[in-house]
């Protein structure tokens, strides 16, 4: 039983507005008071009633629950007052009481609205108050509090909607099309970026922003999504009304109408043409040189990949060739970087638009160029076509600064399959040809052949076995005897490196000693050939010279004078026994300091000797240019002298102009007893070769014994 059974007391029934008594009378058996009770405790609001005392008459259990008020609170008699009091001080409280004081009916009838009873709880009930005749009252209390939160819901959510919506409509671009592609609605934004008016584009059909830069596939996957109701994304490029072009993110929703079917599309899009542009500024730096604006070397390799693919597919080979400019570092060094970039540009240019479609052309850098030439058929013919065009492109003057310069071009190429089936043979074996092409003297085209590639395979192996030979102490000095041409008498020794390799036995300088140079190795080596050659010479007889030859390599870091003084005190030899044979490639040069460092050698008495005189082009020249001691004609006079009428006159007039400047000149190369005679009686100083004495170890060399050599007519 609920409190009711406490609340009912003996008030009349018919004093309740409800037809509580005909109910009564329908179901006689029960009994009225109960029936009652069933009823009132059976709505599903609270209710009270109140005599015109305003004391309670009675309510239910709901009521109380909804106040937290327990029976024993609200026994009937408490006065509407005090329980509004109550529930205020209740465990649901507190209560806005202010609002629901109640003094009497104003004005009679049920009130318009109800009174709202907001509880600490966040409990929200409405009170209907119903005077009766009486002057009692009936209260009807509803709990609306979920009503109310759902509402409120609805309500912060259709805010939200309205605000969200004013912040889309702020930073992206909305459009909305019928089913036809008709503009149905277009913000400003999307005005703003089409160029269009809002009045242009309703109604119109939005292919008037295609800008042809998508396959149609892209479309038709586009449709296909959306008609199926699914949601399409992607980045889409737009044409606006002036033509320009920009680039949207794009997210195009189907908005369903009532069966489930688009009725419109929603394009949501994002200017994204600031990141686009970037992005592609990005990938063309990638691929072009910076300085020329022609492909890189990434987009020579892709192309040289995508040939390879092809030729795979339809059997046509294909050429690469490597572009060298010869002189180019001279034009940088007189006429400054500017002048040498805006060479290459040229250049570049010139390349670029007289190519033909199949030939593309790529720097890699610095002055060198690569083509790759496809085409139906290349082969050594349509190579050495492109190679004469190149040529003849390059060999046109450039106008820098008003000045006209000429380059010439080294080319090396490879022809795919026969060369190589990938980029990176191709390139490395166009590189040997055109290293071929340098080393024969430039200016002109070789195509690769196996033999180069045997010479670098054992190149590569030199220079590393280089490095540990001179702690392994595998050089050697072997030295070839000098003769006083009259007396025949030894005057000096020439030391001669060769290399004791482990594997390929004794190596002559020619072959290794340019490597050597290229590989910054001669200047320690060239240091241990001083210091051994100074110290053998320690050993030999007062008057024979030690004679050493300088590379030009040798002079790079500067310490050739200090080098040379330190192997004379170390050995404790005079500077007057030791000669140093140097070539006019030093003068090539053109560095004063090599220069000064000579000369401080000559002050302190070290005798200088210009080498391989003749094989230059200019020696004549230069022993104007250095007060040389002593020049060595080149073997290639000595073995022309018997057989050519040039190769005599030349000898003569080095003879004539020697002498005149005081010069000594060595012969050196001399096989034959006539070629020994001829150059004993042209005049010349001192000879050297084969016929005398070839170069050996110092064991073998008998220093005593050669002076037994100097009897007259032995030569003879
Ligand atoms: P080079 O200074 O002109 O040396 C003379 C070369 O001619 C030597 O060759 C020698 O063996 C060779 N020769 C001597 N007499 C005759 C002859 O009658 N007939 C023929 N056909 N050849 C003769 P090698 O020893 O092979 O040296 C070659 C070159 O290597 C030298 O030419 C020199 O430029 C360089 N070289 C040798 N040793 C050294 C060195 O210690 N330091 C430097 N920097 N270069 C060196
Ligand atoms: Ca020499
Ligand atoms: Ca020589």
């Amino acid at each position: 039983m609920g409190p009711l059974s406490k609340s009912f007391g003996g008030h009349a029934l018919h004093d309740l507005p409800m037809d509580a008594a005909a109910v009564a009378v329908a179901r006689p058996r029960i009994q009225p008071d109960a029936l009652l009770e069933v009823m009132i405790e059976s709505i599903p609001s609270g209710l009270c009633i109140f005599d015109h005392d305003l004391k309670l008459v009675i309510s239910n259990g709901r009521y109380g629950n909804m106040y937290g008020l327990g029976p024993e609170q609200i026994p009937p008699g408490t006065s509407l007052h005090d329980i509004l009091a109550a529930s205020a001080a209740g465990a649901r409280g507190p209560l806005n009481i202010d609002r629901l004081r109640y003094d009497g009916p104003d004005g009679g009838g049920p009130r318009a609205t109800p009174l709202v009873a907001e509880l600490g709880d966040g409990s929200v009930f409405t009170v209907s108050r119903h005077p009766m005749l009486d002057g009692g009252l009936i209260e009807v209390h509803r709990d609306i509090t979920d009503a109310r939160f759902a509402e409120a819901r609805a309500e912060a959510a259709r805010q939200e909607l309205i605000e969200r919506q004013y912040a889309i409509d702020q930073a992206v671009i909305v459009a909305i099309t019928d089913l036809q592609g008709r503009f149905i609605y277009a913000n400003d934004n999307f005005c703003k970026i089409s160029g269009y008016s809002r009045d242009e584009l309703l109604g119109q059909n939005h292919r008037i922003l295609k800008s042809g830069e998508h396959p149609p596939s892209l479309f038709r996957e586009l449709y296909r999504r959306i008609a199926r109701g699914q949601v399409w994304r992607g980045e889409l490029c737009n044409r606006s009304k002036d033509g320009s072009l920009y680039w949207v993110d794009t997210v195009i929703t189907p908005q369903l109408g009532p069966n489930g079917k688009p009725a419109a599309y929603m394009a949501i899009r994002v200017d994204v043409t600031a990141r686009k542009r970037a992005e592609a500024q990005v990938v063309y730096a990638a691929r072009h040189d910076a300085l020329t604006g022609i492909a890189n070397r990434a987009v020579l390799l892709e192309r040289i990949e995508q040939a390879l693919q092809k030729m795979q597919q339809h059997d046509a080979g294909f050429a690469v060739f490597l572009v060298d400019l010869d002189g180019f570092k001279n034009i940088n060094d007189t006429l400054g970087h500017a002048a040498g970039d805006a060479l290459l540009k040229e250049l570049a240019y010139r390349l670029k638009t007289s190519l033909r479609d199949a030939e593309s052309v790529a720097r890699l850098g610095g002055d060198e160029f690569a083509i790759v030439q496809e085409g139906r058929a290349v082969g050594r013919e349509e190579a050495i076509d492109l190679a004469s065009r190149v040529m003849d492109i390059v060999s046109c003057p450039f106008e820098l600064d008003g000045q006209e310069v000429s380059v010439g071009t080294s080319i090396g190429i490879a022809l795919a399959p026969v060369h190589g089936t990938s980029a990176g043979e191709l390139l490395k074996k166009a590189d040997l040809a055109l290293y071929r092409v340098k080393s024969e003297g430039r200016n002109g085209y070789s195509f690769f052949d196996e033999e180069m590639s045997r010479k670098v395979d054992t190149r590569l192996q030199l220079i590393k076995d280089m490095h540990g030979a001179l702690h392994r102490d595998e050089f050697r000095l072997h030295y070839q005897p000098l003769f006083d041409a009259k007396t025949l008498r030894p005057c000096g020794m020439e030391a001669l490196v060769r290399w004791q390799h482990p594997v390929l036995g004794l190596l002559a300088p020619d072959e290794f000693i340019f490597l050597a140079e290229e590989t910054g190795f001669m200047e320690p080596l060239g240091r241990w050939i001083l210091r051994k050659a100074c110290a053998d010479a320690a050993a030999w007889p007062d008057d024979i010279r030690v004679a050493v030859n300088l590379s030009a390599s040798q002079f790079r870091s500067g310490t050739v004078f200090q080098v040379a003084v330190s192997a004379l005190t170390e050995a404790g030899l005079a500077p007057e026994r030791l000669e140093l044979e140097i070539t006019e490639s030093l003068f090539l040069q053109n560095k004063d300091s090599n220069v000064a460092a000579i000369q401080r050698l000559k002050d302190i008495g070290v005798t200088i000797a210009l080498d391989d005189f003749g094989t230059g082009y200019a020696s004549l020249s230069y022993l104007l240019m250095f007060p040389f001691d002593k020049i060595k004609i080149d073997r290639s006079f000595t073995q022309g002298l018997s057989t050519r009428a040039d190769c005599a006159a030349v000898v003569a007039s080095i003879l004539a102009l020697a002498k005149e400047l005081g010069i000594s000149v060595t012969a050196e190369g001399v096989e034959t007893e006539l070629q020994f005679e001829l150059l004993r009686n042209a005049g010349v100083d001192h000879v050297q070769g084969y016929l005398l004495s070839r170069p050996r170890p110092l064991p073998e060399l008998d220093i005593v014994a050669l002076r037994s050599f100097a009897r007259p007519g032995v030569a003879a």
